[in-house]
């Protein structure tokens, strides 16, 4: 299979990606939205004028390639104040446009073709896409649903002699899962016995709500093995910004650093200096964040538990799964194509996730980054499917 065809089949017959596609499904429907994961409010204001102001001020050129040095201080200092991290802004940070530019930037520079990528499944739609355009090939290991924990024997047994990378998501996108202690120290052993890098993506890092967000890094023997993703989109409800980062010892930080180049250069200078501001804010705005999603959590599945639906449990992200089983549905990308049409409502089949869903197949992920009105809306619509009644025209 080529690329083009791998890249293609990963999409299950969308013409774009599936979150593309299903947000202009909303629009086209005039559809309640749950499907893409972007919230429906601005984050704190401080934030979003900074960058206006940046704008103001000039901040319109090039900015460095590693991201303008205030950028990179802050991202040091984050991690530090949060994690106890200690990075060099200069030779261990690198910004990029978004957390998918770091993902492609990692794939394309450490993979050479037929190495393997160790991935947990169900997998966010970029990490397949990132290790077919490098030529690398997925290994998925599975969490399965409804507890989805890590099995670290599974893990071990994808270790081959072609193993270049384990990439791990946590908090975990679709599932919401947030790895715990133990299930994140079986990978720290795993990764030094094995003598492997792992590829972190924690771009949900500030929306853990049950249980704390454990960056990887800071386990025995993880520090320079690990390639740590972020990105402000989620922390600062701002995903339309494109500002993520690396953060990793020099040598993977260079490799990284390279291949960014050339995808994108450089990206946004004045929302560079508005992540600044972002990062600097006191640590309780952005738990009012993180309070206000878990109560955005709350209120979905408690909805969709009335609705009778089947949720499965959530302890971070944007985002909650339920499965259609409950209402007799097999297929959940069938029933999320013909949700907007039968009640005005979007998600996102959950099978995209997978490579091969077999039992995942009627999971479906809602949205939860919504204002209260729009996810009480999304309810009663729901409710309308349990009781097999049909959305009457407006
Ligand atoms: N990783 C995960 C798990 C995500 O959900 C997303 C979605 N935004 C990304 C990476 C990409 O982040 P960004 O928008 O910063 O590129
Ligand atoms: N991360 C968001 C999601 O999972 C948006 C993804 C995207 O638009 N590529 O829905």
């Amino acid at each position: 299979m080529t690329r083009q065809e791998y890249l293609v089949s990963r999409m299950r017959g969308f013409d774009t990606t599936i979150f593309s596609e299903m947000s202009a499904l909303a629009v086209r429907t005039g559809s309640i939205n749950l499907g893409q994961g972007f919230p429906d409010t601005d984050g704190p204001a401080e934030v979003f004028e900074a960058a206006v102001e940046a704008i103001r001020a000039g901040h319109n050129q090039y900015p460095p390639g590693r991201g303008i040095p205030a950028l990179r201080q802050a991202i040091a200092d984050h991690q530090q104040r949060y994690y106890g991290l200690t990075y060099d802004p200069d030779r261990e940070v690198l910004v990029t446009a978004g957390a998918t530019e770091a993902i492609a930037a990692t794939m394309l520079a450490l993979c050479e073709s037929g190495d393997e990528v160790i991935v947990l499944e169900p997998t966010y739609d970029s990490y397949s896409a990132s290790i077919a355009l490098a030529g690398a090939v997925l290994r998925p290991v599975t969490l399965h649903h409804p507890e989805y924990r890590l099995d670290i024997d599974a893990v071990r047994a994808a270790v081959s002699p072609r193993t270049r990378l384990l990439m791990i998501n946590s908090p975990h996108n679709p599932t919401g899962r947030v790895l715990d202690r133990a299930e994140l120290t079986a990978i720290a052993e795993l990764a030094v016995e094995r003598d492997l890098i792992v590829v972190t993506d924690e771009v949900y890092e500030h929306l853990a709500f049950d249980r704390a967000h454990i960056p990887l890094a800071t386990l025995p023997g993880m520090r320079d093995r690990t390639i740590t993703i972020s990105s402000a989109g989620k922390t600062f409800s701002c995903t339309g910004w494109k500002v993520g980062w690396v953060c990793a010892s020099p040598a993977l930080t260079d490799a990284v650093a390279t291949t960014k180049q050339f995808l994108t250069y450089v990206n946004g200078a004045p929302f560079q200096h508005a992540i600044v501001a972002g990062l600097a804010l006191p640590e309780n705005r952005i738990e009012d964040i993180a309070t206000n999603l878990r109560n955005r959590r709350d209120q979905l599945r408690d909805g969709l538990l009335a609705a009778g639906l089947d949720v499965h449990p959530c302890e971070g992200t944007y985002f909650l799964t339920v499965d259609v089983a409950s209402l007799g549905e097999s297929d959940g990308l069938a029933f999320c194509r013909a949700l907007p049409e039968r009640i005005g409502v979007v998600a996102i089949p959950s099978s995209v996730f997978y490579l091969d869903p077999g039992p995942a197949r009627s999971l479906v992920r809602f949205a939860f980054c919504k204002q209260a009105a729009v996810l009480d809306g999304a309810v009663r619509r729901l409710v309308e499917l349990s009781t097999h009644r049909v959305r009457s025209p407006a």
